[in-house]
């Protein structure tokens, strides 16, 4: 490739079924000089499925910044790069925006392939009616943390997507389900791959539902949660257990009669009355 054409590809990588890599970046992948990878033996399989005579170098979370310093030298010599990650879009919960930072601010050219994304992809099966989302990507692994995140999200009004990793599934529902209380969840676990499924259900009997089956906690996660209602209205359910719990009722006694009188999970409510006591 000429100094003229010389650009970073920013190419996305199938999730799980190999006929997801587009054939843009098939080519993308088979003709250019160099590929930088997030983890050079992971996808050595796949460039070599696909002839690549690239040479690789590794463009991980732990390297970027010198990984982003050998991409701009390669371009400036005129070679183009291929970015990839492990699966994917690189840049997406992944390594990648520093690289891209820094080939822009270098003044080269960047080219986005579009392609796989577990959390566009999980969306769009997702049957969620919000005009709008939010991509959140993983929440922090620490419980305090992670619940103090998803409390500063509670009034949004979009769809919010996370992603979810297996040993963390459980514990993160249960806080979506203490802090957000009545909401529709939509998990959708390993996509593109032969156990995928889409399942769509009341946050408030999510944990039920992924305790009743331990092979629905195995996988890749993208979780989906209905959007706040639009003004910050807080729903019926926490409206009343507010005024419950400000008139002094037990916190147990406060969830069953606000769950009674509303209709709302009285479990979530519960959970919601111990975060309000906190
Ligand atoms: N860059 C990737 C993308 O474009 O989606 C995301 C990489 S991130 C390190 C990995 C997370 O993405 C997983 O923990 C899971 O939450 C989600 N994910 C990846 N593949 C998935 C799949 N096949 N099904 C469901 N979620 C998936």
């Amino acid at each position: 490739m000429t100094e003229e054409f010389a650009a970073l590809y920013v190419v996305p990588t199938p999730l799980g079924n190999l006929a997801d890599l587009t054939r843009r970046a098939e080519e993308v992948l088979r003709t250019v000089p160099w590929v930088a990878a997030e983890d050079t033996r992971h996808s050595g399989p796949l460039l070599k499925q696909l002839g690549a005579q690239a040479r690789t170098l590794p463009a991980h979370q732990h390297n970027e910044h010198e990984a982003a310093v050998r991409i701009v030298e390669r371009l400036q010599a005129g070679e183009s790069v291929a970015l990839i990650s492990d699966a994917g879009t690189p840049g997406i919960s992944d390594p990648g925006a520093r690289v891209v930072a820094a080939v822009r601010a270098a003044g080269c050219k960047v080219v986005p392939l579009p392609g796989p994304c577990a959390a566009t992809t999980a969306l769009s099966a997702s049957g969620l009616l919000d005009e709008h989302f939010l991509f959140y990507g993983f929440l922090p692994s620490k419980g305090g943390q992670r619940r103090q995140a998803l409390e500063e999200l509670r009034d949004t009004p979009c769809a919010l997507v996370f992603y979810e990793a297996p040993h963390r599934v459980l514990e993160t529902v249960a806080d979506m389900a203490a802090v957000f209380g009545e909401r529709t969840l939509v998990i959708a676990r390993e996509l593109t791959k032969l156990f995928e499924t889409v399942h769509s259900l009341p946050l408030g009997q999510a944990l039920d539902w992924l305790k009743e089956d331990p092979n629905r906690q195995r996988g890749e996660f993208v979780l989906m949660l209905s959007g706040a209602p639009k003004g910050g209205d807080d729903g019926e359910g926490e409206r009343v257990l507010k005024l419950l719990l400000a008139d002094g009722l037990p916190t147990k006694q406060a969830a069953k009669l606000a769950a009674a009188i509303t209709g709302a999970a009285k479990n979530a409510l519960y959970e919601r009355a111990l975060l309000l006591k906190e």
